[in-house]
Order: C-alpha cells, then structure tokens, then sequence
C-alpha cells in the first residue's frame, strides 16, 4: 500500500493586531506568521475499496476526536469529494505541536493533509485549487499550507507572502491554563469598546517587523500581539513563563495567537536547547525549535 508523509508545522505570530470587528460577528485582523519546526506527523496511506470514509489513529498526550470533528479527517474527506474519488484514507497523526495553544496545530494538519492527499493521488490539484480548499477549511489553513513567513489579513485568510530567510532560535511553551479564543475576542472587545474608532496604534512595529524580515534584521525589537492584552491578566501562568524565558536568555517573548503558548527568541539553537530542557525540569510543556 503506498503511503506518504507530511510534517504539519506549528505557526507563531510574531505580529497580531485585531483592527475591527465586522458585521458577521467576526474581526478583521492582520498579522505575521512565521512556521516553525515544530511539528506533527502525518503518514496518508488508501485502500481501493470503492468506499469513501476515513480511519484516523491519533497518537497523541491528549484525546483528541478522530471522526469528522478532526479537521484532518475533514480535509481529506473534502479532497476526495472535490477530485470525485472513492477510498478508504488511513491517516496516522503523530501530534506533537501542543493542542488549543495558539499554534495553529489543527490548521496545520489539515494543511498538511490537503498537500499529502495530492501527492497520493498524482496532483489531481492545482496549487490554486488545494488552497481554495484550505480556505474553506479555516482561516489560518491557507497559510499553513504555504508555510514560511506572511503578512496575512482579513480573518487570516488573505495572505502576502514575505521574503524567505528569517532564522530563528526558538523556545515555544505552553502554560497548563485553557485560553476560550471567542473569550479572549470577546475580552478585546470590551478593552477597546467594540474597536470603535481605534487606529492602528502598532503600525510602525509592523512596518519595522516586515523592513526587518526583507533585511535580514532582527527582529526582537517589532514583536507584538493585541491578545496579550486580554489574555495574560487571566493567564497568570503565561505571564510567568514570558518572564522565565527572558530570565533563561531570551532576547524577546512573546504570546502566539490567543495563546496560552509563549515563544522566545534565542540568540542560539544551543541556548534555546537548554532553556527548553530546563523549563521541562520544572513541569513545563516547552519544546525548542527552529524557523521552519
Ligand atoms: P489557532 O492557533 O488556529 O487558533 P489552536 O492552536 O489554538 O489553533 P488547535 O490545536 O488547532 O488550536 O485545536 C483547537 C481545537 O480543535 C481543539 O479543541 C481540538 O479538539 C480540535 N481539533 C480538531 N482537529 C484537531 C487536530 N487535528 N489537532 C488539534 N486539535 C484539533
């Protein structure tokens, strides 16, 4: 039986902003997103049984569902509805990119899915087409099915993509708390009455940041990311964290998403090693990484 592997790659936000709320309930934001080496493992394999269903095995810490409220069994579901194809899908997740923490997992593995099903089947897709799928997915989907770096607005979907090359030393670590992202939009609203009449007050942050990435910068200095504001008075355990990792040698932390996962920035991969190694020795989930 032919199978093919995927990595599905964790996203940070090296930039986020919410700049309004919009009439259907959502927000428009716009941010940065950078993948990451962090990831989790996807091995596709099919049976020509004629019958379209999906069986996914989850090896993961946590539960997680495997039926259609697993957003890898949707992808490949939608895939073989859209390319008119009946099989039996084995998908195999290896899940290590921490789960609800703001790093995107989920939307990477059903990106990973989607590229993972096209090569099963001898691209019956066009790049084009396997993104307005990604699309349909989630709004963070479309980026991680393009990877690297992005400016992305809308909902997360519109998506500029940013020169290749940033490298960083990383440390990614999730406090043991749970972050409600609709709570912490619906925080943001009440901080900022609802975004009536706020301008963008972080632009020059973005427009440092994106210089920086285009000149091979650093990029310590640009970091920012709204959700802080509302999440981190509630997330005591994350507020910590971000302290810890400067204490252990990070040049800048900061919150990804809604969190409640904190990133570093290591001035090394070795420096990023042992603060990751030293944060598991008190109880922290944290892993080190790479720009990826
Ligand atoms: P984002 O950064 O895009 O907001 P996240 O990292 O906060 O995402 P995920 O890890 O994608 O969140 O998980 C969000 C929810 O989706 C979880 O409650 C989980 O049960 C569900 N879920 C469905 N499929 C998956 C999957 N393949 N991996 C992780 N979670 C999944």
């Amino acid at each position: 039986m032919k199978a093919v592997k995927e990595l599905a790659r964790a996203k940070i936000n090296l930039y986020l902003d919410v700049l309004s709320k919009r009439e259907d309930g959502f927000h428009d934001i716009k941010t940065v997103m950078h993948t990451t080496t962090l990831s989790d493992e996807i091995t596709l394999s099919q049976n020509g049984t004629g019958k379209r269903c999906v069986r996914l095995v989850a090896d993961a810490e946590r539960w997680l569902p495997t039926d259609q409220r697993n957003i890898a069994y949707t992808a490949a579901m939608l895939y073989m509805e859209r390319a008119g194809i009946d099989a039996e899908i084995h998908i195999r997740l290896k899940k290590k990119i921490p789960v609800a923490a703001g790093l995107a997992g989920g939307s990477a593995d059903a990106a990973a899915v989607l590229r993972g099903m096209n090569r099963l089947f001898g691209r019956l897709m066009s790049d084009k087409l396997l993104l307005s799928l990604a699309a349909e997915l989630g709004s963070d989907v479309p980026f991680c099915l393009l990877g690297g770096t992005a400016l992305c607005y809308g909902r997360g979907e519109r998506i500029e993509r940013l020169p290749e090359g940033l490298s960083l030393s990383l440390v990614i670590a999730v406090a043991n708390e749970f972050v409600s992202t609709p709570t912490a939009y619906s925080e943001l609203d009440r901080l900022y009455s609802d975004f009536s009449g706020k301008i963008e007050e972080h632009a020059s942050e973005l427009d440092s940041l994106i210089s920086a990435i285009r000149t091979g910068a650093s990029v310590e200095e640009c970091l920012y990311n709204i959700f802080e504001d509302a999440v981190l008075p509630q997330c005591r355990g994350a507020a910590r964290l971000k302290t810890r990792l400067i204490e252990l040698g990070a040049s800048a932390a900061l919150m990804s998403g809604s969190g409640p996962s904190v990133f570093g920035i290591f001035p090394s991969d070795a420096l990023a090693d042992a603060a990751a190694e030293a944060l598991r020795a008190e109880g922290v989930v944290a892993h080190s990484a790479k720009s990826g």
